[in-house]
Parts: structure tokens; sequence; C-alpha cells
């Protein structure tokens, strides 16, 4: 394959800078995505592509037929969504939404995917199989991948493989970063709430202790990873909130606390679902009190395809150097993502976004959050290569 993708993509730098600015903006937050939706439609229309809106509330499917196939589809998906933050003031192209903003990225990975779109129209001669590019709503907490595949992102097109990108401000610029196997972790929240006997702080024996049993509970759920989890896999249980009482000298009815926990596998998962409940039930019915449970599941583990991985730190090694082309640690942050690696194989890559010596150091979700632009052709760059290649 004569190799001018690369030319190709670096034709197209300042449209995808100019892009990614126009997003970042206009920040829009999960399924309410209108404005952004709009954007994509438009860029995928110029490109004389099928172009589907409206999956999944404020998705957009646009679909590139190969001229002879030979291979079932390929999905490369962005997320479109920003985030409920006030960004810091002082950057040019900020956001003109109060307290919305594009803190993770998802700005870059939609300019990227239709800088991808572009490029890949052009060379549609060489294409063995049809490229499905999903622009997906709410990936920030509201699974719109879950979404986008109940109304058969993947099934209606036979997809054969899924891959997906993130900028990533904690990388170097100019790395791309994949692992095989579990790669991000599963995420479940729960919501308890350890329900006793009110009553006088001078008449414990009258009342029932929430906040006692509470406190022993918080205590011994630090045994669950400790004691009921294999030392080799790695899993967290963090009770972030605590509410109870409002006076010195009274005994609350009950006592509230929210956590969340992390896992790789889903075995482990499991696990910690059931022995962070046993655990909670053991600790309130010992203090004489009734627990209210409830666990809010989040997304699963992302899984990348040994396989699938192999060919991307090829074709990443044609983008940056193989000397760039690092397998991270495994992440415990979460991704809707693993929804798309569960139904078909693929990975979901990391393209090195931070660069401390221009001060892009912000992590995810933070108010400051930036990424360097000139990963922008790094990530195009890649997608082109996985659409195009073995
Ligand atoms: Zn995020
Ligand atoms: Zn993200």
């Amino acid at each position: 394959m004569a190799d001018d993708l690369r030319g190709r993509v670096e034709e197209l730098s300042g449209l995808l800078v100019a892009w990614r600015r126009a997003l970042h903006k206009r920040p829009e937050l999960g399924f309410e995505e209108v404005e952004t939706a709009a954007f994509v439609a438009a860029r995928l229309g110029e490109l004389g592509m099928e172009v589907r809106t409206g999956v999944a509330k404020t998705g957009v499917v646009g679909v590139l037929r190969a001229a002879k196939p030979s291979r079932r589809p390929v999905l490369l998906r962005a997320d479109m969504d920003a985030l409920p933050i006030d960004e810091a003031p002082g950057r040019p192209y900020g956001s003109e939404i109060a307290g919305k903003m594009h803190a993770c990225g998802h700005d870059g990975h939609t300019a990227m995917l239709l800088g991808a779109a572009s490029v890949l129209k052009a060379v549609r001669g060489r294409l063995e199989r049809d490229v499905v590019f999903c622009f997906q709503p709410g990936e920030e907490g509201f699974g719109g991948a879950e979404a986008m595949i109940g109304e058969g992102v993947l099934s209606e097109h036979g997809v054969g493989e899924v891959y997906g990108l993130h900028l990533w401000s904690l990388f170097p610029v100019g790395t791309i970063q994949v692992r095989s196997g579990p790669a991000m972790a599963a995420n479940d929240e729960f919501v308890a709430s350890i329900v006793g006997k009110g009553g006088h702080g001078a008449m414990p024996h009258e009342a029932r202790d929430p906040i006692v049993a509470a406190a022993n509970a918080i205590v011994a759920l630090q045994s669950v990873v400790a004691r009921s989890i294999d030392p080799m896999q790695p899993a967290v249980v963090t009770v972030g909130s605590l509410q109870a009482g409002s006076a010195p000298n009274v005994i609350p009815e009950a006592a509230t606390m929210r956590g969340t926990m992390r896992s790789f596998n889903d075995d482990v998962r499991e696990l910690l679902r059931r022995r962070v409940r046993e655990v909670l039930e053991g600790t309130s019915a010992a203090a004489g009190c009734r627990l209210d449970y409830a666990l809010h599941p989040g997304y699963p583990t992302v899984v990348n395809d040994a396989d699938a991985v192999a060919r991307v730190r090829r074709h990443a090694a044609l983008v940056v150097g193989e000397a760039n082309v690092v397998e991270p640690a495994p992440m415990a942050a979460a991704e809707d993502f693993a929804y798309f690696l569960r139904q078909a194989p693929g990975a979901f890559v990391f393209i090195g976004a931070g660069n401390a010596a221009r001060g892009i150091t912000a992590p995810h979700h933070a108010p400051r959050f930036d990424i360097d632009e000139s990963a922008l052709p790094i990530g195009t760059e890649l997608l082109v290569r996985i659409a195009l290649g073995d």
C-alpha cells in the first residue's frame, strides 16, 4: 500500500483543530448532544456518506461502503458528551456555556473520527470492508454505548470488530498506549441506609444507634478486598459519602452511606457485590438495625482482544514509532466502550495528549483539563490505519 496516509491526515490537521475547538466551545451533556450531533451529521453529509441521526436519541451513525467488501464491517466509535463542570477561564476556545465543559476530551474524539471519515472517504478504493462511524451520546455515566447497541448499531451492519480511542492527558503526546485483556475497571455504586431507632444521646440503651453500626460497617468493608478477594486481583471498595444525624446529643434514626466498587473481571465483580452487601447486612443486624440497600450497576470491565491489540500496536508503530507504543497499567476508571467489547473483538486505545512543557497536565474531569492538539492527527491516522488494515 503506497503510504500517503500521513500526508492526507496532515493536510487535515488545521480542520481537526478547528472542529475540536468549535465543539469545545459548545459542550452538551449526555443525551442532550443536539448541536453536536447536527455538526457531526453536517460534516458526514458533506462527505456524501450515508448518515442516520437520532440513534439512541442523539447518536449519529455514518456508513462508508467498500466497493467489494471481503470482510465484515469495522466500527469506529467516538463519544460526544461533555461534563457538568465550570471550565477554568483564559482560553480563547473555552466553553461558552456556563456549568458545562468538554473536560474529558470527547470533543477531540469527535473531531478525530470526523477526520478519519474524511480521509477514508478519499481512499475508499482501498477499503476491504465497510466502516461504521459511531458517534455515541452519553458516555459519562449514561451508558450511551449500551443504548446504541440496543438500537442495532452492531447487529444491523453485522460488525465484526470494534475500536475506540481516548485522548489521555496523563500520557505524553506522541505516545499510543494499549493493553491486552482487562484494561479499565468495572464500576458499581451502592447506597446503603442503616436504619435504627432514634433517641436521646444520653440514653443509648433506649435507642438503636445507626451511627455506631455505620462506623463498624465501614471498617468491616475494608476487609472485603483484604480478606475475600484473591490478592492477585485488583479491586477497590470506597465509601465516599456518609450522612447521619444533626445534633451532638441526638441518636438519629438512620445513617446513609454511598460507595463505589471497582474490579477487573466478572467473578471479582460478583464477589464484591455479594460481600459488600453481606458485610453491611451483618453489621446492621448485629447492631439491631435494618439495612436498606440499593446497587446501581455501572459499566463492565473494558477487555481488549489480544489479536486486535497486536494489530493496533503494528498500526500505531507506523504512526508514532515502535518506541512510543506503550503498554499502560490497568486503569481503575470505567468506560462504556466495554459494552461494545462484550459484543465483538476489538480494542480501546489511549492517545497521549499531555505535554508538561506546555503546562498540559491537568487530569480528566478537572476545570483546567486540556489536550495537546497535536494528538489529534495521531489519533486520526491510527483510526484510518485500523480501518484499512488487516
Ligand atoms: Zn470522562
Ligand atoms: Zn472520557
